[in-house]
């Protein structure tokens, strides 16, 4: 039975963004699939060119599945990381090479390399100077809350940040919207566990939250394939087909400066509204 929080089935724009570059940073694999699934195939799909920037290999994710003799986890998790890079279309991946730092109160954030402790002025200029030779105009990062409250999507929202700044581009900070997945949901997104295993808040509240992207069946297919190409983290059944749309059909981000290119890509917030009014799909 659809709802005005399904996503739009009516057939989906497509603009042309052939000569835009979109830099999209994550803390860890599968953060890119979770979060920007569906915004990185579409993007790719309208001719932008999207670069994937993670600053960590997820060291600290055990993994769910035997590794292979002499495979190490961060090995596997970029292995897994370079596979959901090439379903989502992205056309360029950069590690940034520091350190998953855990869940807060782990000891692992007092490492050297951790992403947590890490210098954000110096990562943000190394982020500025991948944005400056892609000409991206558009940084995507978490949210000031960092999505779930992980200290390194903390990190990675001070770092995009200015990076997004040095370079001048239009910001589209992640997030989820907690209220829709409240009643679309119901606990059943990988960030609940996420923000249990964290024990904090998730999320934003649907009216703080600027855009919502959405896509078609094929880029929901695409977005369960990347996210279990992540398969020494998420298991088939974590992200089962029955009610993946609604848990996982949307996508959203608060903009800071000027609308951009994710804008092109429409509103489904908006899209909702426009059905509520008219009647009409
Ligand atoms: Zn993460």
């Amino acid at each position: 039975m659809p709802n005005d929080l399904s996503p739009p089935t009516r057939p989906l724009t497509v603009p042309d963004l052939r000569g835009h570059t979109v830099l999209a940073l994550h803390a860890h694999p599968d953060d890119e699939a979770i979060f920007t699934g569906i915004t990185l195939q579409r993007l790719a799909d309208a001719g932008a060119r999207t670069v994937l920037v993670v600053a960590t290999a997820g060291e600290m994710g055990t993994s769910r599945v035997p590794l292979r003799v002499g495979e190490t986890i961060p090995e596997r998790r970029i292995a897994e990381l370079e596979r959901s890079a090439a379903v989502l279309g992205v056309a360029r991946l950069v590690l940034l090479g520091r350190r998953d730092s855990g869940l807060p109160g782990w000891t692992s954030a007092g490492h050297a390399r951790a992403l947590a402790v890490a210098d954000p002025a110096r990562l943000a200029r190394e982020v500025a100077v991948i944005a400056d030779d892609e000409g991206a105009g558009t940084v995507v990062h978490d949210d000031e809350h960092g999505i779930y409250g992980h200290p390194d999507h903390r990190a990675t929202h001070r770092v995009g940040a200015l990076a997004a700044d040095l370079v001048g581009a239009t910001a589209y900070r992640m997030t989820v919207d907690r209220e829709h997945l409240h009643v679309s949901a119901r606990g059943r997104h990988l960030v609940h566990g996420a923000a249990r295993a964290a024990a904090v808040g998730f999320g934003r509240a649907t009216a703080e939250i600027s855009l919502a992207v959405t896509g078609s069946p094929r880029h929901l297919a695409g977005k369960r394939a990347a996210i279990t190409a992540h398969a020494s983290q998420v298991a088939s059944d974590d992200v089962p087909t029955s009610g993946f749309d609604a848990a996982y059909g949307l996508e959203w981000f608060r903009r800071a400066g000027a609308p951009g290119v994710l804008d092109a890509l429409g509103n489904a917030h908006l899209a909702a509204d426009h059905r509520r009014h008219t009647g009409r799909p």
